[in-house]
């Protein structure tokens, strides 16, 4: 007896698995570019009633829909909250097996860039991090990663015709090099010029400091951008806000970013969220200086987002920290702080839906 596949998500496929899904039924893989151009360039959440060649029309009726081979990865949006300036737009949404991640569109200066999640829940633990707070679900799909990114071309070109979303960050719920199969197979699609088109220098990878995935990236001359959420300048003062330090020391850490240096000749962008008497002195700054001497680095300061037990840091202790980093030769901007009623920390929307849902 034979059994009947899962169905698979249209999203989840490459173009050339997209060619070869035509082809093993029979139809042209001359009808792949039509068909990835709906999904990929236009956006499209339903493929009902977009033209197509008849050949690729009835493949589509066969082939696509609630139990046939392959769905589509639709999102519902189960919250949104606009910000008070209504330039950043933070979507809570259900995928279909009832996991809720968060996607935000942030729109600054022309610019819009879209923030995406890259599991559902995280598995890293960083104490002041409402994502980490909640523990790991699952991992997210390629299909999944790429579905927030339409998502939020679908709501740009509502709010703003005729905007393009030219910029991605993977700072969303979860740890992109925990599951960087996913992450890179997402990106291959979502940088396709043939679809969506965002450039490979327009990407940031964020990570925790997965040593072997950094490496990875390193070796492979990976085109995106590398941030590394670095938030301590020794050992223990790391470990205790970010437990995957006890994993990854930040020695090794550190040897990884310079071996990526080397190997890519890119610039990394180290990122720091400064807590109240955790990390924000400035002996702590003028180790950061020296801990990243040599490297091509830029810090980019982030304002904590209060959660359980973690309070920010004054503005005063903040514009201190710059001041020790600049004198010491290393670029440091504080992350742009427009909006962040909404941008909110990662995992802070589906934490107050949560409380409110007890
Ligand atoms: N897991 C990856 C990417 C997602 S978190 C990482 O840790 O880098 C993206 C960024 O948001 C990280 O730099 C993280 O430290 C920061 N962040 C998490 N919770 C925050 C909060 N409550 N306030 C401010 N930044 C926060
Ligand atoms: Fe995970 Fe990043 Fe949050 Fe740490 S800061 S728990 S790695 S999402």
């Amino acid at each position: 007896m034979s059994v009947a596949a899962e169905p698979r998500s249209l999203h989840d496929l490459g173009f050339p698995a997209v060619e070869e899904a035509l082809e093993s039924d029979g139809v042209s893989r001359f009808h792949a570019k039509a068909l990835w151009r709906a999904v990929h360039r236009a956006s499209l959440a339903d493929l009902a009633d977009a033209p197509f060649l008849p050949p690729l029309r009835k493949w589509l009726d066969l082939n696509v829909g609630e139990g046939k081979p392959y769905f589509l990865d639709v999102p519902e949006l189960a919250d949104e909250i606009p910000s008070a300036d209504g330039l950043t737009r933070k979507f809570l949404l259900r995928l279909r097996d009832g996991q809720t991640i968060e996607t935000v569109l942030m729109g600054y200066d022309n610019r819009h860039t879209v923030c995406v999640s890259t599991q559902a829940g995280c598995a890293m633990g960083c104490v002041f991090c409402a994502t980490g707070q909640m523990g790991f679900a699952r991992h997210l799909r390629p299909g999944e990663i790429i579905a927030q990114v339409h998502h939020a071309r679908r709501a740009l070109a509502a709010s703003h015709p005729g905007r393009r979303l030219r910029n991605l960050v993977m700072m969303g719920m979860g740890e992109p090099l925990h599951n960087s199969d996913a992450v890179l197979a997402s990106l291959d699609t979502i940088s396709d010029v043939r679809g969506i088109g965002i450039g490979p220098s327009k990407i940031a990878i964020s990570t925790v400091g997965v040593v072997p995935g950094i490496l990875r990236l390193a070796e492979t001359n990976s085109p995106y951008r590398l941030a590394v959420s670095l938030h301590g300048s020794t050992e223990e003062e790391r470990s205790a806000l970010v437990p995957a330090s006890k994993r990854w020391s930040l020695a090794e850490l550190i040897a990884a970013c310079r071996r990526y240096g080397e190997l890519t000749g890119k610039r990394i962008f180290f990122e720091w969220t400064l807590i109240e008497g955790k990390n924000d002195n400035p002996d702590t700054a003028r180790r950061l200086a020296a801990l990243l001497h040599g490297i091509d680095a830029h810090v980019n300061l982030i304002p904590l987002n209060p959660t359980a037990g973690y309070e920010g840091s004054s503005s005063r202790a903040g514009d201190e920290f710059q001041r020790v980093l600049l004198a010491a030769g290393i670029p440091c901007t504080f992350r742009q702080r427009r909006g962040i009623d909404v941008a909110a920390g990662c995992g802070m929307l589906k934490a107050s839906r949560l409380q409110r849902s007890r």
